[in-house]
């Protein structure tokens, strides 16, 4: 090895006089504060206390640490440049027989020998450097890390014990800034140590292995709760992120946990990532899992990040744009640091099963105009039984995939040139069309009135309602006439131009206009998918406008309304009541009327609700409830959601029952279906293609039994139709009679109805169902009578009803 240049070494004594400065400055603010703590007048400013001499050292102390690591990060340049330079004079000398240099550390020198061993020569992954600079850094910001926490444990040899809540009641005692939640765990029981995913302290999630700063009170939080497995697939994402960078050698970008698993973003200069290379990808994973490397956790001032990731722009975009504080996190596992808030599960050995099994391109941030990333999808799992699981209910969700359905039923389809936009075809316009007549019968019997407004508006209506200033990079705009339009993304503004068009009295109230109108939002054509994000849809959007003293009887009215319909198809669903946020406008009388009024309507509908405090939006509480489908999953479609600054915004006004025509009018925005699209896409995956008879495009298949029965069979089938079913004829020559019951069968036609001479003589039909359940023979007029109770009851069993 050759000497160090004279610059490293001089910069390396420099180093060692400002690691004594640092340490005598430490020594002194721990004297000082000692003093302070015990003078007459301390203040609770910053820390325990805050002299003019203490924040003047402390600020001098800031700059050091500051100046240490600026000098740090110089030597760290100044020999990986040596190093560079060392291994290429060195890789002459290998070529020609000579062994390999040894400038790492023993132990990764020995990692590296086993990679080299276990794999062939050709496909060893060449590292990028910017991984190894990365960890040269890390590791002298953690020696500095862990030099101020000796300092400071030493100091606090007085009143080091905490006492730390757990949550199950038992309390225990620590030393501050050394207990950690995995000790105490561990003092309970091993396994509860074991099966912990992740700490709660003081309400906040906390590394298990993360020292404890004070009294506390401890959560252990284990991967069935929800805020776990976010952890846990966090955690994973850093496992997925680490192999990612060591196969691509690209830039990670955002690697965030989801509903159901995580993703992580890379970009990848000029190549896109191969679904065949996830295996490959899920194996590295699998290794990384196998090495149980430990989450460490660094808090690092953000110029320095900026230095540490200076080789990644999206890094250094999220810490210039996303990070407004002095400092933040990075977390360590194996080769990977990432810029991250935490927290982790211990080790990567926590993640008992992972696996790799999509990818896709996406955009930074979303936006096409910026750069396209490769997305690669995976989930993980604390053991093997949860992923066989989920492994089944995936395929269940494939096979029901609404795209799938409304290909194979010819209900919808997309074009390229209208993206975000549904053509329904016939049947998929019958489904459409039922599902808004049922909802339209509901409005009638509910006292709603069914209104038409335009679809465009000048900008200045987006304007009055706000949304110009909020929403507007969500709408389609344009010129017409040197003004400025836009199509409309909801209907509240337009039916409040309706309310004001002319005065209203308290006798009109509630008023209740319901809208079926055509909404266009402008989704990014990269999170388009089916009919579950689109650009075009309609609601059965109603708002009502009612007194302050009406909301809790009209509260109770939409509870009751969408239970009547979710009972109908089928769906149990929960409510949640979202109240008051921080940054709330109005007063704070109304508010906490409204939400006592919400609270007796949520307890006289008599349904179990739960409060989520703080969640309401700024212009009103709102009740959010999730529907369950067939295989578990819980949507939002519903809203119901109170307005008090819409009337505001909107000088709406109506005359009080004594005169006074200032009166402002609430409003309540609230949908049942949601989107009618969207909810499609739900019942299609719900019923997985099976329609009930009321809603289903296939009700009917009448079947001839031979030639002579044909002309029988079409008469039978018109007079269905004209009774309103969609009835069908098979008159195919070349099927026999029991495979063109198959046919119907898998098509899912309700009810197939078989004719021969029998039954053309009795002016009958012959019944069975799609389950092939047989009903036998009946008259033709008293089948048609049954089949519309069915529709009407809208019953999910007709077939077994019949
Ligand atoms: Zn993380
Ligand atoms: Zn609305």
């Amino acid at each position: 090895m050759s000497a160090e240049t004279p610059a490293a070494e001089a910069v390396a004594s420099r180093l060692e006089r400002q690691e004594e400065d640092i340490r005598w400055l430490w020594a002194e603010v721990q004297r000082l504060r000692d003093e302070q703590l015990n003078a007459p007048y301390s203040c609770q400013a910053e820390g325990p206390c805050l002299t003019r001499e203490v924040a003047q050292l402390r600020a001098e102390n800031r700059d050091l640490r500051h100046r240490l690591c600026r000098l740090r990060l110089c030597l760290a340049e100044e020999l990986s440049r040596q190093a560079t330079l060392e291994s290429a004079e060195l890789a002459g000398a290998q070529e020609a027989g000579a062994q390999r240099p040894s400038s790492q550390s023993q132990d990764e020198d020995m990692k590296n020998k086993k990679m080299k061993e276990s794999e062939p020569d050709s496909e060893v992954v060449k590292q990028p450097i910017f991984i190894k600079e990365r960890l040269k850094l890390f590791e002298i910001l953690k020696k500095d890390h862990q030099l101020l926490l000796s300092i400071y444990g030493k100091k606090e040899d007085t009143s080091n014990i905490i006492t730390v809540r757990v949550a199950d009641g038992q309390t225990v005692q620590g030393e501050v800034w050394k207990t950690t939640p995995y000790q105490v765990a561990a003092e309970i029981s091993q396994e509860l140590a074991e099966s912990t995913v992740i700490a709660k302290v003081n309400g906040e999630l906390w590394d298990l292995d993360r020292p404890l700063e004070g009294n506390s009170s401890l959560e252990l939080l284990t991967f069935d709760n929800e805020e776990a497995q976010a952890v846990y697939w966090h955690s994973s994402a850093h496992i997925l992120g680490e192999a990612m960078e060591l196969y691509y050698g690209g830039h990670l970008c955002y690697g965030p946990p989801i509903e159901n698993g995580f993703y992580y973003d890379m970009f990848i200069e000029d190549r896109a990532v191969s679904s065949t290379e996830l295996s490959a990808l899920e194996n590295m994973c699998k290794a990384i899992i196998k090495e149980k490397q430990p989450f460490e956790r660094l808090e690092v001032n953000k110029e320095i990040l900026l230095e540490m990731f200076k080789y990644n722009k999206f890094k250094c975009r999220i810490l210039n744009e996303k990070v407004d504080t002095a400092t933040t996190t990075v977390y360590r596992c194996g080769p990977l640091i990432d810029l991250c808030k935490g927290p982790h599960v211990r080790h990567t050995g926590k993640i008992k099963t992972i696996k790799i099994f999509k990818n896709s391109s996406t955009y930074w941030e979303g936006n096409p105009e910026m750069e396209t990333l490769q997305r690669i999808y995976g989930i993980s799992f604390p053991d093997n039984k949860m992923m066989r699981t989920w492994e089944k209910f995936q395929e269940e969700a494939k096979n029901r995939d609404h795209r799938k359905i409304g290909k194979e039923q010819e209900l919808f389809f997309f074009h390229d040139l209208s993206p975000g936009s549904c053509f329904f075809l016939p049947r998929g316009a019958f489904i459409y069309n039922t599902l808004t007549d049922f909802i339209r019968e509901e409005y009638h019997k509910r006292d709603f009135m069914e209104v038409l407004s335009p679809n465009m508006y000048n900008s200045k209506l987006w304007e009055a309602s706000g949304h110009w200033q909020h929403y507007s990079e969500n709408m389609f705009t344009f010129e017409i006439e040197k003004d400025t339009f836009a199509l409309k993304p909801m209907n509240c503004p337009g039916h409040c131009l309706m309310f004001a068009h002319r005065p209203r009295s308290w006798r009109e109230m509630p008023m209740r206009f319901a809208d079926f109108g055509v909404l266009h939002r402008n989704e990014l054509s990269g999170t388009l998918s089916g009919l579950t994000r689109v650009r075009r849809f309609q609601q059965d959007d109603a708002h009502i406008f009612c007194t302050v003293e009406q909301i809790e009887e009209e509260i109770k009215g939409c509870l009751q309304f969408l239970q009547s319909v979710y009972s109908t198809f089928g769906f149990s669903f929960q409510l949640n009541l979202s109240t008051r946020p921080e940054n709330f406008l109005g007063e704070i009388e109304m508010w906490n009327e409204a939400e006592k009024q919400l609270q007796n309507s949520l307890m006289e509908f008599g349904e179990p609700w739960k409060m989520n405090p703080g969640d309401g939006a700024f212009y009103g509480p709102k009740i959010d409830i999730k529907i369950k489908d067939a295989i578990g999953r819980y949507h939002q479609c519903a809203t119901i959601q109170l307005d008090f600054q819409l009337p505001i915004r909107f000088n709406l006004t109506y005359v009080s029952k004594d005169g006074d025509d200032k009166k402002r009018p609430v409003i309540i925005h609230r949908a049942i279906l949601g989107s009618v699209e969207r909810m499609i896409a739900i019942l299609s995956e719900n019923y997985g293609g099976k329609w009930p008879f009321w809603l289903s495009p296939r009700q009917v298949m009448v079947i001839p039994v031979g030639p002579t029965c044909e002309k029988y069979a079409l008469q039978v089938s018109s007079e269905f139709f004209e009774e309103g079913f969609m009835a069908d004829v098979d008159l195919d020559h070349n099927c026999t009679l029991n495979k063109k019951i198959r046919n119907a069968q898998l098509a899912q036609y309700n009810f197939i109805l078989v004719v021969g001479e029998k039954e053309k003589i009795n002016n009958a039909v012959n019944v069975r169902t799609r389950d092939n359940k047989i009903h036998g023979e009946i008259l033709v007029t008293s089948a048609i009578d049954k089949l519309k109770n069915l529709k009407k009851s809208r019953t999910l069993i007709a077939e077994e009803d019949f």
